[in-house]
């Protein structure tokens, strides 16, 4: 339920709705414009009259929000989220590009490939420390340890870091080092590392998992939002489908879809998406054509001999062309690039 204040209401209005709301046993979740407060109440409310509402004082009008989500939803949040990320904004006109290894390697490889993604125009560095294998034989990550290395290419180079976080248990220790939680595909309904991310306040980037479908995906994002958590960035990282030749499905629909749906920002993950470097710089402009926030990119300096992903991988070389080409598509749809001297 939303309920829209009279744009001259009191504070002690808005405070007696949101005690109305409380004693509902509903959690209220205020906007408060410049001109005018709404109050989201979200839980199961559907036995709580709308007239009750509509008779406080101060109360404008109240309109029960349609979708299984709630927060997430455009009708809660008309106007797109935009928040503030290391040096840029996300959800804007600008369009930052987050870039690295799938995997942190060693020190240096990942001191090396984050000042060579800067230099090609990297926003953001990505690297993978707690790796959701396949096979639990396959390389796990270097854990706290790729974190140092994290830190370290972050201090050198002034990018912001966007590590994924497997598991509850790993969440405070990782607090201390990331600037951007990825909640991974395969993780997309772990509803308790959901809740628990939701309780942080660091940034997310949310990715869809493999079968899920856009309302689920925005479901599940509902459980860090309802958290506190605001700043959550939906991924689009493809979908299984009949189809063998990539990895994945890129479901370009679901970039202009989500906008429709939600205010929050939309990432596109060209490099799950196809499992080949060689339709990633494609796939990514078509994603920037259809509307997309933000990219994200697997690089690295050695795609044949990465531990992890290294098919996908484009070359620093590769990445610096794909940057440039993206942002001719940015700028044909009123976009740019977050601008040079912007960057950390
Ligand atoms: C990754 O980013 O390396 C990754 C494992 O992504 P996803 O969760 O989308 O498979
Ligand atoms: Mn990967």
């Amino acid at each position: 339920m939303m309920i829209i204040m009279h744009p001259g209401a009191s504070r002690e209005q808005i405070d007696a709705v949101i005690a109305e709301i409380e004693r509902h046993k509903l959690t209220s979740h205020p906007i408060f414009g410049v001109e005018q407060t709404i109050i989201g109440a979200v839980g199961d409310g559907h036995y709580v009259l709308k007239e009750e509402f509509e008779a406080l004082p101060g109360v404008l009008e109240v309109q029960r929000i349609s979708k299984p989500y709630k927060l997430a939803s455009r009708q809660f949040h008309e106007q797109d989220s935009v928040f503030q990320l290391d040096g840029f904004t996300v959800g804007g006109t600008e369009i930052p590009i987050i870039a690295g290894p799938c995997s942190v390697e060693s020190r240096e490889q990942i001191l090396e490939i984050a000042q060579a993604v800067k230099e090609a125009g990297a926003n953001a560095l990505r690297g993978g420390v707690f790796k959701p294998r396949t096979s639990p034989y396959a390389f796990q990550g270097l854990g706290e340890e790729g974190l140092e290395y994290m830190a370290e290419a972050r201090e050198k180079t002034g990018l912001p870091i966007v590590v994924e976080v497997m598991a509850v248990s790993q969440i405070s220790m990782m607090e201390k080092y990331v600037d951007v939680f990825q909640l991974g595909a395969r993780n997309m309904q772990n509803f308790n590392l959901l809740r628990a991310i939701g309780e942080t306040r660091t940034p997310v980037l949310f990715k869809r998992g493999m079968s899920a479908t856009i309302e689920e995906m925005l479901m599940a994002s509902e459980y860090i939002l309802s958290g506190g958590n605001t700043r959550v960035m939906l991924c689009e990282r493809g979908i299984r489908t009949f189809e063998t030749a990539t990895r994945n499905t890129t479901d370009i629909n679901a970039i202009p879809v989500l906008k429709k749906l939600t205010h929050l920002p939309v990432i596109l993950d060209p490099s799950h998406s196809t499992g080949d470097s060689a339709f990633v710089s494609a796939v990514a402009k078509a994603g920037v054509a259809a509307g997309a926030d933000g990219v994200i990119v697997e690089v690295h300096q050695d795609p044949p001999h990465a531990i992890s992903d290294g098919k996908q991988s484009l070359t620093p070389e590769a990445f610096a062309k794909m940057v440039k080409q993206i942002k001719a598509v940015a700028e044909a749809v009123d976009r740019r690039l977050v601008a040079q001297h912007e960057r950390a």
